[in-house]
């Protein structure tokens, strides 16, 4: 891993790393850009504070925000909408210094889910709360309770209406033409910790009360400073059930990063015939980054702050 001198020459720090992800899925040609920006500006925001030594879990909550406020994404504002017309949201993060990890599911009418997912972890002695429950302890940490129309966005409003009657509609459909998708952040710090957040919407049309991967530990998101750090996006029900950020970790532990990135999703594709997309950071500090769905937009920062903006993998 690479170093260089802090502002205070005798202490040595890590070069920090951030790289962000904007959903894994067929992202129509009429939305790449505003996904490339979204993921560009938690980057080109976010990177300077850990050059000056934010915390990744710091790093990966403000990237994260960042995106829950952008209406392109699936995620805060611009939301799917479930079968009954609501948003539900779930989010978690994760510390890979300590283990310790913050999660809520099914959480209506606040924009930062991300943040009251942190509040779980450092405030309760769970790791994850759903629903009603969620949003009285939201309430109680201060977040504002919002009207359920501040999440809505015109397009989702529309793509609801267009798939609502749908017959035959699975909610894995969606990632083949939809207007939005799931945000997530992973982080490496200046003094060597990871951190990893992932915040969705879910997907369209799902059942209420229906929670996906990410607020999964190992599944939507994993932080351990002694493997990795992932954050997932891609079809829930596929990604849960191979707890796929958890798997890459495991891979990071005898592979180069980009390998075991590309290893977790072929074991996806091929284990339960799923889809998506991950990014990470391995402890050695390199970068990861794979999806086996037409496009995934992701963005990672360069030691001197420039950004790396895709909306697929290169080959
Ligand atoms: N993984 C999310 C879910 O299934 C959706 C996504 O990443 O697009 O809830």
């Amino acid at each position: 891993m690479s170093t260089f001198a802090g502002s205070n020459s005798d202490i040595l720090k890590l070069q920090p790393k951030l790289i962000v992800h904007g959903g894994a899925w067929n992202i129509p040609a009429a939305y790449e850009q505003d996904h490339l920006h979204g993921v560009q500006t938690a980057v080109s925001e976010v990177y300077p504070q850990l050059l000056a030594g934010a915390s990744a879990l710091d790093a990966v909550e403000a990237a994260v925000r960042i995106l829950e406020e952008d209406p392109t994404f699936d995620a805060g504002r611009g939301a799917f909408l479930n079968e009954a017309g609501q948003v539900e949201l779930d989010a978690m993060i994760m510390d890979g210094a300590t283990l310790q990890v913050g999660a809520v599911a099914a959480l209506q009418n606040v924009l930062h889910p991300v943040s009251v997912a942190r509040r779980v972890m450092e405030k309760t002695e769970h790791c994850l709360l759903v629903a009603e429950g969620a949003l009285r302890f939201a309430k109680s940490m201060g977040f504002e309770e919002l009207a359920p129309e501040e999440l809505l966005t015109a397009r989702e409003l529309k793509f609801f209406e267009e798939i609502k009657n749908q017959e035959g509609f699975k909610t894995h459909h969606p990632f083949l033409n939809a207007p939005s998708d799931t945000v997530g952040a992973v982080a490496l710090d200046c003094f060597g910790n990871l951190a990893a957040a992932t915040s969705t919407g879910g997907t369209a049309r799902k059942m209420v009360g229906r929670v996906g991967d990410s607020p999964i530990p190992g599944a939507g998101a994993y932080a351990d400073n002694a493997l990795g750090a992932v954050s997932a996006t891609g079809w829930g029900e596929s990604i849960m059930r191979v707890l796929l950020s958890k798997t890459v970790c495991d891979l990071f532990e005898n592979n180069e990063a980009m390998e075991a990135a590309r290893m977790g999703i072929e074991h996806l594709a091929q284990k339960v015939q799923g889809f998506g997309g991950i990014i990470g950071i391995s402890a050695k500090g390199h970068y990861a980054f794979s999806h086996n769905t037409p496009k995934m937009a992701f963005c990672f920062a360069d030691p001197d702050g420039s950004t790396n903006a895709f909306i697929k993998c290169p080959r």
